[in-house]
């Protein structure tokens, strides 16, 4: 298996010192003080004492992450991370137990974790001055407990087939990143709040004509439409190109990854599949990212609590 002949992928001591350099790269930082390379190694391999008077405590790198207190080696925590990161449509915990010779419990375990690293929280508003985003929803996998038409927040919820699956709204902002929100129903109140609160008010809005989108042009720069219904999927307007085909485009690899990989994926876990799509979408070939720049990043968000660091006393 050609991809994993680098050694962090082969050897425990060469994965621990690529974990060292990732998240560590001014030196340890005790996960109990914060503080930033004031610490000495001791045994056993990989453990760093702080050298902090009033703290003195033992750490690994892997203290506050899911590799802590894992039973499985950490070289396959490292092949794990970059199988989830480089496969375009995701891998299932069957594929990944195979792969890594690991029990199948274990693999799914640690493909949640791995999901839960690819979650960016806190970040600010997609779009701006000049740019596009555009905002779209499909449904994807069947609710758990079915909605009837008449609970199902008309008239802007779709019946029918669509009225008993998950609802999700995607945006996108024009050659940049993506945003998904998986939610109970893709009426006009809750798609208008996560597009108020995602979408810089400087920015035009593109979306189809449904009427979820009905106010928006009070809150952005412009608010433009393509008419689905009567087959329109692109109109040109000023030498802009309208269109929604970004979000159907990553609609489209959700999908394909989710049928083939993922198709028994509970509701309650359908928010983190989406942040994995999310996250190799925002971090593609085409935005400068390779696999091991992907893998890098998911494992720099592997610390389990924000911990404000700072300078040796
Ligand atoms: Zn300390």
């Amino acid at each position: 298996m050609d991809t994993f002949s680098p050694p962090r992928f082969r050897d425990d001591e060469a994965a621990r010192a690529y974990l060292e350099t990732l998240r560590w790269p001014d030196g340890p930082i005790c996960p109990h003080c914060g503080v930033v390379n004031h610490a000495y190694p001791i045994k056993p391999a990989g453990t760093y004492r702080c050298a902090e008077a009033a703290c003195r405590g033992n750490f690994t790198v892997t203290m506050n992450s899911p590799m802590e207190r894992s039973h499985i080696a950490l070289h396959k925590w490292v092949q794990a991370f970059h199988l989830l990161c480089s496969s375009k449509k995701g891998m299932s915990a069957h594929q990944l137990h195979r792969t890594l010779g690991i029990t199948y419990r274990s693999a799914w375990f640690m493909a949640h974790r791995i999901r839960e690293c690819m979650r960016s929280g806190g970040l600010g508003p997609l779009g701006g001055e000049g740019k596009i985003v555009e905002a779209d929803e499909t449904y994807y996998g069947n609710v758990e407990r079915p909605r009837t038409k008449t609970t199902s927040g008309r008239p802007y919820t779709k019946s029918g087939k669509d009225g008993n699956k998950r609802p999700i709204v995607a945006l996108v902002e024009r050659g940049g990143n993506v945003r998904t929100f998986h939610v109970p129903v893709a009426d006009q109140a809750t798609v208008e709040k996560i597009v108020g609160e995602n979408i810089a008010r400087e920015s035009r809005l593109h979306t189809d004509e449904s009427r979820l989108y009905f106010n928006a042009a009070d809150t952005f720069t412009a608010h433009e439409t393509v008419h689905h219904t009567s087959g329109e999927y692109v109109r040109y307007e000023d030498g802009r190109a309208i269109h929604t085909n970004s979000a159907e485009g990553y609609f489209s690899i959700f999908k394909r990854g989710m049928r083939g990989n993922y198709q028994h994926c509970k509701e309650k876990h359908l928010h983190r599949y989406l942040a994995e799509f999310d996250f190799r979408y925002n971090h593609r070939v085409r935005l400068g990212f390779n696999d091991g720049d992907r893998a890098a990043i998911a494992v720099k968000n592997a610390d389990g609590k924000r911990l404000t660091y700072r300078q040796p006393h």
